[in-house]
């Protein structure tokens, strides 16, 4: 099995490039943050208790993503590998995956992130509010707040990564979303 992490700040537009990527390399494409929205829409107690968190713009415990995921690797079948988008976010989630794998006898292949400007993330999550009418892109300070968790908490997992070698930066500042998928596609097909 393949384990590709599409990484990036929120608006880089994982979620966007996920199914394109995920069904030409016959991954399973799993978002922890359609997940947790798929939570909060069926009134579960986990969904309530992210609805608060992520409408503030805060992460969700570690626990409760690497639960849902965990879940998802015990169960699909018939897929070449995993697409994670939106997880790891923390290097305790992160190391955490590499424990979850190579128990499995399995590891991370490559992790490819899309990386942007804060001033697009601004542009995109306040152009995407209008659009699909998510609460934590509604607001500017829930805004401010995910850019600054993205800062602090997410973005050290780019030297972790880079540090395993397996790294891979793609600038999605200025490109469409046709140019981004084919570097995505380009990229995949080299490694
Ligand atoms: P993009 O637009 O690039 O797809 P995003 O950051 O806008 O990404 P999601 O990945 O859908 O949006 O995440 C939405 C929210 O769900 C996050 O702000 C966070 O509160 C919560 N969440 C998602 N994944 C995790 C995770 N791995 N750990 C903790 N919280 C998470
Ligand atoms: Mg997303």
């Amino acid at each position: 099995m393949k384990y590709y992490i599409l990484f990036g700040p929120p608006g880089a537009g994982k979620g966007t490039q996920a199914g394109a990527i995920a069904e030409k390399f016959n991954l399973k494409h799993v978002s922890t943050g359609e997940l947790l929205r798929a939570e909060i829409a069926a009134g579960t107690e986990l969904g309530q208790q992210a609805k608060t968190l992520i409408e503030a713009g805060n992460l969700v415990p570690d626990s409760v993503v690497e639960g849902m995921i965990e879940n998802l690797f015990n169960t699909l079948k018939g897929v070449d590998g995993f697409l994670l988008d939106g997880f790891p976010r923390t290097l305790g989630q992160a190391e955490d995956l590499d424990k979850m794998l190579s128990a499995r006898g399995e590891k991370v292949d490559a992790v490819i992130s899309l990386m942007i400007s804060d001033s697009t993330i601004r542009e995109r999550l306040k152009g995407r509010a209008a659009i699909e009418g998510r609460a934590d892109d509604a607001n500017e300070e829930t805004i401010s707040n995910r850019i600054a968790t993205y800062h602090q908490k997410t973005e050290p997992l780019i030297n972790f990564y880079k540090a395993a070698g397996k790294y891979h930066e793609l600038n999605g500042d200025g490109k469409s979303i046709e140019e981004v998928r084919a570097l995505v596609f380009d990229l995949l097909n080299q490694l």
